[in-house]
Parts: C-alpha cells; sequence; structure tokens
C-alpha cells in the first residue's frame, strides 16, 4: 500500500511555519528575498560578524518563525532551544514556534540563533570587548557547506539567563539602543532596512 510520507515531508520542509497550507506567489517571493539577505549577512569579521550574527537571527525569528516584533523584543536567551536541528521558540502564547534545519547553512535557521547564543554568551563571559572582538573577527567564514552548529544541543548558558536575545544596550550595532523606549520599532526598522538592501 503506497504511503504519502514523501508528500507530509515535503509539506513540513516548506520554511514559514504559518506557510504550511502552501505558499502564494507572493510568499515565495517574500521567502526568496529572505533567503537572498540571509546569504550575504557574515558571521565573522569585527564588527560585521556581530551584527551579521545578530541580524540573521532576527530575520529568522521574523520571517521564518513568523514571531511579531513586540514577541521577539521580549524573548530572552531561556526562550530558545535548539537540539538535534530542531529550534524551539517559546513565545509566551499559544504553542512554542519550531524551526528545522535546512541543508544549505547559510539560511539554515536553527544554525543561525546557535550563532548568535554564542555571540551572546562571549559576551556575557568576557566583559572585556576586545576578546569577544577576536573571536568573531577570527571565525570561520560561513558557506552553504559549513557544519551544522543545530545538529548538538543548545540552550542559554548560566552567563546568559534572563538576558534579552536583542539587548537593547548593544554597543556594537549601530542605531541598537536608538530605540529604548520601543525596542519592538528599533527591530522593525532594522528588518526592513535589511529587506530593502539599505544596510
Ligand atoms: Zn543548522
Amino acid at each position: 500500500m503506497p504511503t504519502t510520507g514523501g508528500a507530509v515531508r515535503r509539506s513540513i520542509s516548506i520554511p514559514s511555519p504559518r506557510a504550511a497550507g502552501g505558499t502564494s506567489p507572493v510568499q515565495q517571493t517574500a521567502i526568496r528575498s529572505v533567503e537572498a539577505v540571509l546569504r550575504g549577512l557574515p558571521s565573522h569579521g569585527w564588527p560585521a560578524g556581530w551584527v551579521g550574527r545578530r541580524d540573521r537571527a532576527l530575520l529568522v525569528l521574523r520571517h521564518r518563525a513568523g514571531i511579531p516584533f513586540d514577541g521577539i523584543a521580549a524573548l530572552t536567551v531561556d526562550d530558545l532551544r535548539i537540539e538535534q536541528g530542531l529550534a524551539t521558540v517559546r513565545t509566551g502564547e499559544g504553542n512554542p514556534v519550531t524551526l528545522r534545519t535546512t541543508e544549505d547553512c547559510l539560511i539554515c535557521a536553527p544554525c543561525a540563533l546557535v550563532r548568535w547564543l554564542h555571540a551572546l554568551d562571549l559576551a556575557a563571559v568576557h566583559s572585556d570587548g576586545r576578546v569577544v572582538a577576536s573571536v568573531i573577527a577570527r571565525a570561520a567564514p560561513l558557506t552553504a557547506q559549513s557544519p551544522h552548529v543545530c545538529e548538538g544541543r543548545t540552550s542559554g548558558s548560566p552567563d546568559t539567563v534572563g538576558l534579552r536575545v536583542f539587548p537593547e544596550r548593544d554597543r556594537w550595532t549601530p542605531g541598537a539602543s536608538a530605540g529604548l523606549a520601543a525596542p519592538a520599532i528599533g527591530l522593525e526598522r532594522r528588518s526592513l532596512a535589511l529587506m530593502a538592501g539599505m544596510t
């Protein structure tokens, strides 16, 4: 008896969980735009690697997980858990959102979150910013064939418990602290600028 396993696997491999019922041409264009930006963001160099990791995590949470900007601004490191290629994001509203790995490491959503968590962890452990800069600067350039850091198990370290995923006072991201009164607006502006190719 034939099974529908292949069809089921195809349906769950669609990048956005909100698009599980099928993607319209407009949605497909949006997905391609996000992927194009993700492919261009650096993960190494200083401060480009710091900002690139931050932006990649932001795009994944907004455009892959479909979390609104005020929800993203409220996320703490404890809300993220990545294990065996699956990221689980606890949003405080309904069921957690899950993101699956993709073969291409440049657009792998769980990897994007792990690499940003690593950067946050570095900054929490080392008060001397020169150490953070040195490690990120020398990181291996990200490629489609890079090792998947999402395959292990990653969650917030004790040093980052309670820390915002996107700290309001981010000394290395231009404009990150400009929206202190409304962090969500700052994140939305950043995302829109990235999508418009303005950065
Ligand atoms: Zn990955």
